[in-house]
């Protein structure tokens, strides 16, 4: 079978065109085609010999992930809806911000963790995606926008658990901020996880990217009803985690509070979960809970909203009301997979 050079990191090429009778400083080219220019096949690689090429091609080959559809919101965010070799769907999508924009990339085919107000969750786990798949995501998207010459944000906040799929969340990231990969400051990506208390520490050791945890409760039941991991992982555990995880310079961590309607969003839950956080520093995104069809859950009323987040004012917190974009496409926070049969 062919090797695909998109899973490959450099070391791994070097040894390929190695094998092949090429010097292996022609590795860093080949990566360079792939993930700088993301050439989609080897003929493109015009700095190598045609001989080279043909041997090259003998042994390797580019995958790429069919694009299905685009959808566009109103608040111009745009969903790529991407169809894997085996027949899977995956979700990627692309949110304007003020001064440049976001994209949110998919770790896994649904999800095992089963978070209640997610959409993703209620799919299961079909499988991990590769190293290839999830570098895909990225390639696309910047090939067929004006990204050369500012990249986008990255969140790996998309379908699945990114620190379930460790290895290759891991490798996906090594090789999106290499100089001969796609060259990303480590600064504009962000990973966020469930909670998944041992990846994070062995994050922490391994790579300095931004940190989200995905929160959503101030209190061990709340979280376990609407979070099964935390049962596993609970709030003490995870909390100590966050204390320790090495930020980069001049950044924070975020956590992410979704706001539902009667379950997370009085008053008391704001105190306490101001007290649980003390001393964390940190930013606290609210969202209040995008509604999809058969969601278990409603969205809290504005002043309700408001409310809460006056209260981290009032204990010194950041903490922005983030509404979702791309909700009328089916794209914001906890809906990706609602507008796809993930299975073949
Ligand atoms: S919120 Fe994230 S971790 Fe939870 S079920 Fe959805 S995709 Fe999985």
């Amino acid at each position: 079978m062919k090797h695909d050079l998109k899973n490959l990191s450099l070391e791994e090429t070097e040894q390929l065109v190695s094998s092949i009778g090429m010097k292996p400083y022609r590795a860093r080219q080949v990566a360079q085609w792939v993930f700088r220019h993301h050439a989609v096949s080897i003929d493109e690689m015009t700095s190598l010999a045609k001989e080279a090429r043909t041997r090259l091609g003998e042994v390797a080959c580019i995958s790429t992930l069919t694009l299905e559809k685009i959808a566009i919101s109103r608040d111009g965010s745009r969903k790529f809806l991407f169809k894997t070799a085996d027949g899977y769907g995956i979700e990627s999508v692309l949110m304007p911000e003020k001064t440049h924009w976001t994209l949110c990339i998919s770790t896994q085919i649904g999800c095992a963790l089963g978070c209640k107000f997610c959409y993703t969750g209620t799919l299961g786990l079909k499988r991990n995606l590769s190293v290839a798949e999830i570098l895909n995501q990225v390639s696309a998207v910047l090939k067929a926008g004006e990204f050369q010459e500012k990249l986008p944000n990255l969140v790996f906040m998309g379908m699945g658990e990114p620190l379930l799929n460790y290895e290759n969340t891991l490798k996906s990231l090594k090789i999106l901020l290499s100089p001969w990969g796609f060259n990303f400051s480590h600064r504009k990506i962000t990973v966020s996880t469930a909670g998944i208390t041992p990846a994070i520490k062995e994050l922490a050791h391994d790579l300095p990217v931004n940190l989200a945890l995905s929160l959503n409760a101030s209190n061990d039941k709340t979280r376990t009803f609407l979070m099964p991991v935390n049962k596993k992982y609970p709030l003490k555990d995870l909390l100590k985690e966050a204390r320790s995880f090495p930020i980069p310079a001049r950044k924070r961590i975020t956590f992410e509070y979704i706001l539902i309607k009667d379950v997370n969003d009085a008053a008391e839950h704001a105190e306490e979960l101001a007290r649980l956080l003390n001393k964390i520093p940190c930013k606290i995104n609210l969202i209040p809970f995008n509604e999809y069809p058969t969601a278990p859950f409603k969205r809290p009323e504005e002043k309700q909203v408001l409310l809460f987040q006056a209260i981290l004012h009032q204990h010194n917190y950041t903490a922005p009301i983030r509404m979702s974009k791309g909700s009328d496409i089916v794209a914001a926070c906890g809906q990706l997979g609602a507008s796809i049969t993930a299975g073949r």
